[in-house]
């Protein structure tokens, strides 16, 4: 273990954390906390310490049941689709401000139960999910159909519209590697379509999706509107899917998960948008700014320990400067400070779980055995924490699970290339297709390659950029659908069309 990978206590917790941490478990449903129909609780922990924390409701069937019958009675009694769209606007608006205010607390929140650094949660999760909310309350005011004019019939003989609905009922299940913004990032769309829904946090990390709840009921959305339920995903989350009463699901997970859902819902033909695990190519063309690119290598890897479905997790650099770049991404990664949630200099915290972190070390094992060769990391300090080091592995080939499979964690394979064809194939050999970087001076070569990846987002000399304007979503087994933007709230709605023989 060296000097960097000596992990220091995690600071005290704020007295206001300590308060919402003893909170007895409790379920939000119309409008309501309530208590769970059963004493099931699943255990909360702070993945800097180990320690258990607190605890959270294990939703039952019951559970369940009842929150769908409330988001289901909202939606059927039009107390929310049926307000003016100007009135749900304004309530998306005031949520925001209400999380605007409480970002501290909330990042604080975010970072004890998901382990990410205050940094990452308060200068990014939290002002992401605000600003999302302000991006789709504007929506809620400007969704809109079309009028056209039959094809087949003499012109004026029908008056023609076409209507974009609300879907109903919306049943949202998220990971637990952003839990806070991703919650939010599915209520909003859903919310300013004029659906209303039923939200199941990831199991472990459901501490902010209940203050989320606390903050609804503060901002005045109409009981039964958004219902918050924690539970188990092979339990909670698979009585959700299966729910004759939900009309519609939006998961963010694993793929294998993903593939669960999909024929969950099939019985009962629910619209379904999934986004799913990733293995992002990063493409470092010859010309580059070696400094810069190696930052922006790191910076796709390591941020939030890995554990992003768009993390830049298989680098390819040409041949001609793959030594040089390599050594500064390990320079690099020799830089990022490994330590507990809420220290100040911590850039990178320990993975969400103990389970997550042993999934990590084993693919390093794997790889290590396959032949792969460690450059940088490879090791966990030690500690109770769920602490694992930025790790570079090279030497690959496109075999290894290390290279085909999403870790999830802080661990980069880098490999070389030499033309832009093959850099094309090699990125585009996997399953996944979520997202890729391309780095290079020359935008020609850019717009060529970018035009190659099967990926749902290309960016350009940046390590990500996903934006809530713009289409986010994956290829292949990445998923279907796309949040965010248009598509985003089209997503929630469905297309009726009307035609009136005058
Ligand atoms: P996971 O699929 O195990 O769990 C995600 C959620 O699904 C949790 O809330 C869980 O309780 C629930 N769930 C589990 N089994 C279920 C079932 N049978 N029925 C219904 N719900 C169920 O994923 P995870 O390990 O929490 O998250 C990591 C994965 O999420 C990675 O693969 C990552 O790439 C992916 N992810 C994708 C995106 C994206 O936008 N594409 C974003 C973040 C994470």
């Amino acid at each position: 273990m060296n000097e960097m990978t000596k992990i220091a206590a995690q600071p005290a917790y704020s007295e206001n954390a300590q308060r919402v941490l003893r909170r007895e478990p409790a379920l939000f449903i119309n409008g309501d906390w309530v208590a769970s129909s059963h004493d099931k609780n699943i255990p909360v922990y702070d993945p800097s310490t180990g320690r258990q924390i607190s605890s959270v409701v294990d939703a039952s069937d019951a559970d369940v049941d009842r929150a769908v019958a409330a988001a289901r009675i909202a939606f059927d009694d039009g107390r929310w689709s049926g307000l003016a769209p100007y009135a749900r606007e304004r309530l998306i608006s005031r949520l925001a401000d209400l999380i605007e205010r409480d970002t501290d607390e909330l990042a604080e929140l975010e970072s004890i139960d998901n382990g990410k650094p205050t940094s990452s949660s308060g200068g990014y999760d939290i002002p992401r999910a605000v600003a999302t909310l302000r991006y789709m309350a504007g929506w809620a005011t400007k969704i809109a159909g079309q009028t056209i004019e039959p094809a087949l019939f003499p012109t004026g003989t029908f008056h023609s519209y076409v209507r974009r609905e609300p879907i109903g009922v919306a049943a949202q299940i998220v990971p637990w590697n952003y839990p806070f913004m991703m919650a939010v990032q599915k209520i909003a769309p859903a919310l300013a379509a004029g659906c209303t829904l039923v939200l199941k946090p990831a199991e472990q990390t459901s501490v902010s999706a209940l203050r989320l709840a606390d903050l609804i009921a503060e901002a005045g959305f109409p009981a039964g509107v958004v219902n918050i339920v924690t539970g188990l995903g092979e339990t909670a989350g698979d009585r959700l899917v299966r729910h004759p009463d939900v009309d519609k699901i939006a998961f963010t997970g694993s793929t294998e998960v993903g593939k669960i859902i999909n024929r969950a819902a099939t019985d009962t033909l629910k619209r379904v948008t999934l986004e799913l695990g990733g293995k992002s190519p990063v493409i470092v063309l010859p010309d580059v700014d070696i400094e810069k690119t190696a930052a922006g290598a790191a910076r796709s890897i390591f941020s939030n320990s890995g554990q992003v479905c768009i993390a830049g997790s298989r680098l390819f650099a040409h041949r001609d400067i793959f030594d040089r770049l390599l050594e500064a991404i390990a320079q690099n990664a020799g830089q990022w400070k490994v330590g507990p949630s809420l220290a100040p200099d911590t850039m990178m915290g320990p993975l969400v779980s103990t389970e997550q972190r042993e999934r990590v070390m084993d693919y390093i094992d794997q790889g290590r055995k396959a032949g792969a060769s460690i450059l940088a990391g490879g090791d966990a300090p030690g500690g109770d924490g769920y602490f694992v080091n930025p790790t570079i592995l090279i030497d690959v080939n496109p075999e290894m699970s290390v290279v085909r499979e999403e870790i999830f964690g802080p661990v980069l394979t880098a490999q070389r290339y030499d033309d832009l064809h093959a850099v094309a194939k090699a990125a585009n050999d996997t399953a996944y297709g979520l997202s890729a970087s391309i780095w290079t001076r020359d935008i020609s070569a850019m717009h060529r390659l970018a035009g190659k990846i099967k990926a749902g987002m290309v960016w350009g000399n940046v390590p990500t950029a996903p934006d809530v304007s713009l289409p986010f979503g994956g290829y292949k087994q990445s998923g279907f659908g796309r949040e965010n933007g248009t598509f985003g709230i089209e997503a929630y709605t469905e297309v009726k069309t009307v035609s009136i023989l005058l």
